[in-house]
């Protein structure tokens, strides 16, 4: 893994137009109100610190997925009035984000106005990274910094194609995230545990595949430990299950075997008997009898689970234990939340939905590195290269 990008201080800003790709995509409810501003304040500390440079900062965010075309409900209307609440400085919020009139008044605005365009993602160009809207966002900008981790697995015109064509660097939020998974892949302390949970087993398996080099252990939760249960011949009753990924677990299982290495599984589970909020919760062992399916790790599990997590130096979660949207099937997800935040070592939450329990616990804070970006950071646990880094890393090496 290359994680050599070049960083905001090995950039010229002052007087600057100073282009910043950032992860706006926050959620919203029906009435487009943001309900989660976190990615907005994770990047202020490089907007401030451009600002302080004497820069002018242009934020490019996508919304959404409006696929090539205006949709009025994407638009970063509310995302703006955020961000300017947020910065006490001046800020402008355009309502495109390429050619003459935009150019025309990010030149015309005072020195240190913070300036947001428009969805970049209204353009189809964006999404196929496509050179012409690349060089088009490129003409707006002296040099640019890429702030958005959530995005940068995808090799999209503003994520990469600017970086091609401006001189580059990382923000201070990429530069954080670099660093975290760096510590992580590359020179964990050992014990190093990683958790993995969520529905699918198959958006996990090249992390496991990957992890297994790295790690004293691997905990399985959620809705992927079944297919793992049944691989050992265990009963699942009518839990989540990826047939066609038996022999995929299989495999694993078997590396992890020649390694040393163990993946724990759950050994009683907490079951109903519809995949219902209101289905009422029994715990069972290792081994699901129909009409019941696993709805989130048993008490055993968990509290196993928290003794190893107690131990580590180094702990790696991506995924939840359980249905940790519905409070009867939080427990096992809260209690890995709760260990992970009282253990001692680094600590490093990732994926949407792990990141939305240990905030619903209130233990946010605790964590030594929340990720920003939920299919970023799987693609870094899998090893791969993420193009929006690596672009940059290929820049600074030239
Ligand atoms: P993922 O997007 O793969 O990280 O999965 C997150 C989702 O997995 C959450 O919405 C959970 O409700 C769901 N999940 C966790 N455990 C289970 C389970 N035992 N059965 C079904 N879904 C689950």
């Amino acid at each position: 893994m290359n994680l050599d990008a070049a960083r905001l201080d090995d950039l010229d800003l002052k007087n600057k137009r100073v282009l910043v790709r950032v992860d706006f995509n926050v959620p919203q409810n029906e009435k487009g109100q943001i309900t989660d501003d976190t990615r907005i304040r994770a990047t202020l500390p490089t907007v401030r610190e451009i600002l302080a440079k004497g820069g002018k900062p242009i934020l490019l965010s996508h919304l959404g997925r409006p696929k090539g075309a205006v949709v009025e409900k994407m638009r970063l209307t509310a995302v703006g009035e955020r961000v300017e609440q947020l910065l006490d400085t001046p800020f402008l919020k355009l309502d495109e984000s390429i050619g003459p009139k935009v150019a025309d008044a990010i030149a015309k605005a005072a020195p240190k106005t913070t300036i947001l365009l428009e969805n970049v993602r209204f353009h189809a160009g964006e999404e196929k990274g496509d050179k012409a809207l690349a060089a088009e966002f490129a003409k707006l900008g002296d040099v640019f910094v890429n702030d958005a981790f959530g995005a940068s697995h995808r090799d999209h015109a503003s994520v990469c194609g600017i970086a091609r064509l401006l001189p580059c660097a990382a923000g201070r939020l990429l530069e954080k995230e670099i660093e975290a998974f760096r510590r992580v892949l590359e020179k964990p302390e050992q014990p190093f545990i990683a958790i993995l949970g969520g529905a699918k087993v198959s958006d996990k398996l090249k992390v496991v595949d990957h992890l297994l080099e790295r790690v004293n252990a691997i905990l399985v939760g959620g809705g992927m430990a079944y297919t793992f249960l049944k691989a050992q011949d265990h009963s699942v009753g009518k839990s989540l299950v990826q047939e066609d990924q038996i022999d995929l677990v299989l495999q694993a299982m078997m590396k992890a075997e020649r390694m040393g290495v163990p993946i724990f599984l759950p050994q009683d589970h907490l079951c109903g008997t519809r995949f219902a909020e209101d289905t009422s919760a029994i715990v069972s062992g290792i081994d699901i009898l129909e009409p019941f399916l696993g709805l989130d790790i048993g008490p055993k599990t968990a509290t196993f689970y928290a003794e190893r997590i107690a131990a580590a130096r180094t702990v790696v979660w991506n995924g939840p234990m359980g249905v940790f949207e519905w409070p009867a099937f939080r427990g096992g997800t809260e209690a890995v939340a709760r260990a992970v935040a009282a253990c001692p070592g680094y600590t490093v939450v990732g994926g949407g939905d792990s990141v939305a329990a240990v905030e619903q616990a209130g233990l946010a804070s605790k964590i030594k590195h929340i990720s920003t970006g939920g299919g970023a950071s799987l693609e870094l646990l899998e090893g791969k290269e993420l193009p929006g880094i690596a672009v940059l890393s290929e820049k600074k090496a030239r």
